[in-house]
C-alpha cells in the first residue's frame, strides 16, 4: 500500500501515520522528496479499511496495491485454473465449452427436444432451471426435483453434463446427485451463507456476477467459496444494470479480459441474460469468444414463443446451430477451439 502525505505535512503528522501503519502490522518504507513524503507499507495480510488511513490528518491519498482476494487473484495461480468436469470435459482449457438449454425445465417433451437440439449443435452441457429466481412471486417458480430428474435423464440420453441454479442452502444436497455444475445466480452472488456452504461441496460452482457488482465484489464472492476449500469456481458475466433500458441488462464484454487479468478462474459469458433479446444474443456470443471467454451459457428452447420463462431471449434451435458454426470459425482466430 502507498500512503502519500500532503505537501507540507509536518514530521508529527508523518509519525502518526507511520505509527498507525505499524499498529496495523505493516513494515513501513519512507521516501522523502523535496516537496512531499510517500510511505510504502508492506506485509500485512490482515483485512483493513483504507479509509482509516485516508482520514488521518496530513494524508493526501492512499492506494492499495495487493488485492483483498488472495485465492481468487491471478497471482495465486498465474498459469490459470482448469476446472475438470465429467467425461473429460474441462473449462479453462483450450476448448471453449458451450452450455445451452432452456431457461427453465417445463415439460419432458420440452427438455428432451431442447437437449437433443443443443447436443446436435455441439453443446457439452445442458442448462435448465429447476428452482427459478423470478422477480414476481406469481411467475413460474420451477418444478424442483422433478425438473432435476428430467435434466439428468435428458443429459444421459444426449451425452450432456448438467448445470442448474441453486438458490438456497437446503437445495444443495437435493441437487448434488443430478447436476455437474451448481449455478449461483446474479441475485445470490452475495448470499454469503450459501457461498460458504458451496465451499464444502466437491462439485464446480458457476458464480454469476451480480446485477450491480464490481469485479472486486465478484472476486470476493469467489473467495468465499475457495476459502472454504472448493477451488473449482467458474465465473460468469451476465450483464449488469445501467441507465440503458433498451436491453434487459448491459452485457459487459470487457469483464472477460479484465477478469482474466485479475483472476486465474475461468470466465463464462451469458449473452442471453446479458441482452435479454434473442436477436442480440449471437453477436454478443461471437464477441465473447473473440474477447477470450472460456465458456458460454446460452438459452435455447425448442419452441421459444411458448416458453414459460425468458422466451424472448431464447434462441430457436436453428439459430443456435448457426451460431455454433460461426463460433467454430471465430475460436481459431483467438487460438481456441469449440466442440
Ligand atoms: C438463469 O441463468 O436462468 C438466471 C436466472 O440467470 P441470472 O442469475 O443471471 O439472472
Ligand atoms: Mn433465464
Amino acid at each position: 500500500m502507498i500512503v502519500a502525505m500532503q505537501e507540507g505535512a509536518d514530521e508529527g503528522l508523518i509519525q502518526q501515520v507511520i505509527e498507525q501503519l505499524v499498529k496495523m502490522g505493516f513494515e513501513v518504507h519512507r521516501s522523502t522528496g523535496a516537496r512531499m513524503t510517500v510511505l510504502g507499507a508492506v506485509g500485512s495480510g490482515i483485512d483493513f479499511d483504507i479509509r482509516i488511513l485516508e482520514l488521518l490528518p496530513g494524508v493526501q491519498e492512499v492506494h492499495r496495491i495487493s488485492s483483498p482476494y488472495k485465492l481468487a487473484g491471478r497471482s495465486f495461480r498465474p498459469e490459470g485454473t482448469i476446472v475438470k468436469l465429467a467425461n473429460g470435459i474441462v473449462i479453462g482449457g483450450n476448448e471453449i465449452v458451450v452450455m445451452a438449454g432452456p431457461c427453465s425445465v417445463e415439460t419432458r417433451e420440452q427438455i428432451f427436444s431442447s437437449a437433443e437440439a443443443v447436443a446436435k449443435a455441439g453443446a457439452k452441457v445442458l442448462r435448465g432451471g429447476a428452482f427459478k429466481p423470478r422477480s414476481s412471486p406469481y411467475s413460474f417458480q420451477g418444478h424442483g426435483e422433478d425438473a432435476l430428474k428430467l435434466l439428468r435423464e435428458a443429459g444421459e440420453k444426449f451425452k450432456l453434463l448438467i448445470i442448474s441454479e441453486v438458490m438456497e442452502i437446503s437445495q444443495i444436497p437435493l441437487m448434488l446427485p443430478y447436476v455437474d455444475i451448481l449455478q449461483v445466480g446474479a441475485r445470490n452472488m452475495q448470499n454469503f451463507n450459501l457461498l460458504r456452504e458451496l465451499a464444502k461441496v466437491r462439485k464446480p460452482v458457476l458464480l454469476k456476477r451480480g446485477i450491480a457488482a464490481t469485479f472486486e465484489e465478484l472476486l470476493l464472492s469467489a473467495e468465499y467459496i475457495m476459502a472454504g476449500g472448493n477451488y473449482d469456481v467458474i465465473l460468469c458475466e451476465r450483464g449488469i444494470r445501467t441507465f440503458e433500458t433498451y436491453t434487459r441488462n448491459t452485457m459487459d464484454i470487457s469483464a472477460i479480459p479484465i477478469i482474466h487479468k485479475l483472476s486465474h478462474l475461468p470466465m463464462t459469458a451469458d449473452p442471453s441474460h446479458g441482452t435479454g433479446r434473442r436477436d442480440k444474443v449471437a453477436p454478443m456470443a461471437r464477441a465473447s469468444v473473440a474477447a477470450g471467454a472460456d465458456a458460454l451459457l446460452i438459452e435455447v428452447h425448442n419452441d421459444p414463443n411458448k416458453a414459460w420463462s425468458d422466451g424472448a431471449q431464447s434462441l430457436f434451435p436453428e439459430q443456435f446451430a448457426k451460431l455454433m458454426d460461426e463460433l467454430r470459425m471465430i475460436a481459431p482466430a483467438v487460438g481456441r477451439s469449440i466442440g
